[in-house]
């Protein structure tokens, strides 16, 4: 097992395994996607640690045991179909993919979007399909999602994100103030949808028509 081999198996079994999520087929997924490559080559060496790191565009990768929370809170079996709001390294969509059949990802930077597309595809990620857009407005040509994940913070929920989530399918999305939010999961039963605040988190702001747009420096 080479070094960086070894620094991911750790992360996986100090910073998930050991904080409550064991789901073997979550704790796989951790182990086969190279985190290294998901950051800027100058913080290669943090790419393991405990934290969420900088990627560029005032953006970031999500720390990994939220990430790992997250994609548990949407209880994938494997044949879902599922959508991704903002992109970013494209970290989340990459574990996403190993757990799902069928990935659609959303990011508002074109730039992200595209690295982000490239890297997926060099690992041979090809259930995963990258788009550029506002999606706070949801991706409507591959719906209805059996899970939608929200990497950045919502000042309300969206809702084309509830119309275009599946019957028995969960939205798991950060919502609150500018500097700190509630990790919600809303359930929809046929057009119920039953809302559980999980914990506290921090993300950057959601952008767009349902974002925080105009309140926020960028686009
Ligand atoms: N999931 C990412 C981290 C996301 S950081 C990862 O695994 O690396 C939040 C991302 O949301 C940023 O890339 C930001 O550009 C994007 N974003 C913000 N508002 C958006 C919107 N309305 N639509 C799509 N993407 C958005």
């Amino acid at each position: 097992m080479d070094d960086i081999e070894a620094r991911r198996h750790q992360m996986v079994q100090s910073q998930i395994a050991a904080r409550g999520l064991g789901e073997q087929r979550l704790l796989a997924a951790f182990e086969a996607t190279p985190r290294h490559l998901f950051v800027p080559p100058k913080l290669r060496h943090l790419a393991y640690a405990d934290r969420p790191l900088p990627i560029g565009h005032g953006q970031t990768i999500s720390q990994p045991y939220i990430v790992a929370l997250m994609t548990s809170m949407l209880e994938l079996q494997g044949t879902e179909r599922v959508l991704d709001i903002g992109t970013g390294s494209g970290y989340q969509a990459a574990i996403l993919a190993r757990m799902c059949q069928e990935v659609h990802t959303v990011e508002l930077v074109p730039e992200l979007a595209e690295s982000a597309g490239n890297l997926l595809r060099e690992l041979g990620l090809g259930n995963v399909h990258c788009h550029v857009g506002d999606g706070s407005l949801g991706w409507a040509g591959a719906a209805p999602y059996s899970g939608i994940v929200v990497t950045a913070a919502a000042p309300h929920v969206p809702q084309p994100l509830l119309d275009q989530l599946a019957e028995g399918g969960r939205l798991v999305i950060p919502v609150g103030a500018q500097r700190e939010q509630v990790l919600e999961a809303w359930d929809r039963r046929r057009d119920q949808f039953i809302r559980r605040a999980v914990t506290g988190v921090r993300f950057v702001p959601l952008r767009g028509r349902h974002g925080w747009s105009g309140k926020f420096r960028g686009v």
